[in-house]
């Protein structure tokens, strides 16, 4: 069993949070001469701290109680926070698995952590027997698993996860910021059983609110507690809050853009698998696909030529290019160019 506490830096431990008036008294009724707020305007108060209304939505939407929602001004924020709360600078570790989303390394290089690098095997999966010499070192704090993974687009097998879950003694963290798009279900519903799970999700891929900034962590409510007690008091805008809730009453219409989305990216695999030039295209469960051409650089200037940007992902795996699944027309443009690609 893992002791939660224990993985918590001891100055996070000890941390007396900040006491915003809006801790102190959070009714919404009177006349609040608390805040040092202006009376004027339709903005002028602070915004709620923890999101009440928004997370209530949430958890509706995700079948989770609201103290296991925690908001961030996008994923990175969630991250970044993952670190300060459980990672002591210049001792602690973490492991990725790469090729994966950068962030987690950025964010590991800010806070100083020393990041253990174990390579996915080439479909892109779990190597479990090199990964599990790591699993009883106490000064790793955090496991990164992005399923379906950034930038190869495939889930990671659940038995691998579970299995990881139930020997690290740590923090497991699934970044899950493609699953809308995935034909598997969450490892939400895994929640109940692992003290150590943490799971983020983004209104920035599937929503279509890359705009807005907001992430979502679901995590034990003591692991949301810590988390509570280290980040910003106002990290949410009343703005971003209620534009995601008008977003939250149009799920069906993001339902059929999802659809939409994964039919777009079927017809784009089947269509650059005829094209000569391409080794390969992988299988994808997110909004994007990856492809192994002949030379990756060559293409991609040459598809800046013709203002189409894709991803370069040459440098961390050879030859290879991330591309976003677009709308019809977007799609078609990058068809007919590519066909035209010597
Ligand atoms: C895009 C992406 C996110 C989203 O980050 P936000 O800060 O919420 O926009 C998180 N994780 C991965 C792997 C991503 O590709």
């Amino acid at each position: 069993m893992v002791d939660l506490d224990s993985l918590v830096r001891k100055n996070i431990l000890e941390l007396t949070p900040y006491s915003s008036a809006r801790d102190e008294f959070s009714g919404k009724e009177g006349i609040f001469l608390d805040a040092n707020e202006s009376p004027f305007g339709n903005l002028n108060r602070y915004p709620d701290p923890y999101q009440l209304r928004l997370k209530k939505e949430i958890s509706k939407l995700k079948n989770v109680y609201s103290n296991q929602i925690f908001l961030g001004n996008g994923s990175d924020e969630a991250i970044d926070l993952l670190f300060r709360v459980f990672c002591t600078p210049s001792k602690d570790s973490i492991i990725v698995f790469t090729p994966t989303y950068g962030m987690y390394q950025v964010a590991a290089a800010i806070n100083d952590i020393h990041v253990i690098e174990e390579r996915l095997d080439d479909q892109f999966q779990i190597n479990l027997d090199s990964l599990v010499r790591y699993l009883d070192n106490t000064s790793v704090k955090l496991i990164f698993i992005c399923s379906p993974n950034n930038p190869s687009g495939n889930l990671i097998e659940e038995q691998k996860v579970v299995d990881i879950l139930e020997r690290f003694n740590g923090i497991v963290v699934i970044d899950e910021a493609y699953i809308d798009f995935s034909d598997s279900k969450s490892f939400l519903s895994l929640f109940d059983k692992y003290l150590n799970l943490v799971v983020l999700q983004t209104f920035s891929k599937a929503w279509g609110m890359a705009g807005v900034r907001l992430g979502m962590l679901f995590a034990n409510e003591r692991v949301i507690r810590y988390l509570n007690k280290v980040k910003p008091p106002y990290n949410i805008s009343s703005i971003n809050q209620s534009v995601i809730l008008e977003r939250i009453k149009e799920k069906e219409k993001v339902k059929n853009e999802i659809d939409l989305l994964k039919q777009e990216r079927n017809r784009l695999i089947k269509q650059m698998m005829q094209l000569p030039f391409v080794v390969k295209v992988y299988p994808s469960n997110a909004n994007f696909i990856l492809i192994n051409v002949q030379d990756a650089d060559s293409l991609y200037s040459y598809l800046i030529t013709k203002k189409i940007v894709v991803r370069n992902r040459d440098k961390i795996i050879k030859n290879h290019i991330r591309i976003t699944v677009g709308n019809a027309f977007e799609n078609d443009q990058l068809l007919a160019v590519m066909k035209e690609f010597k």
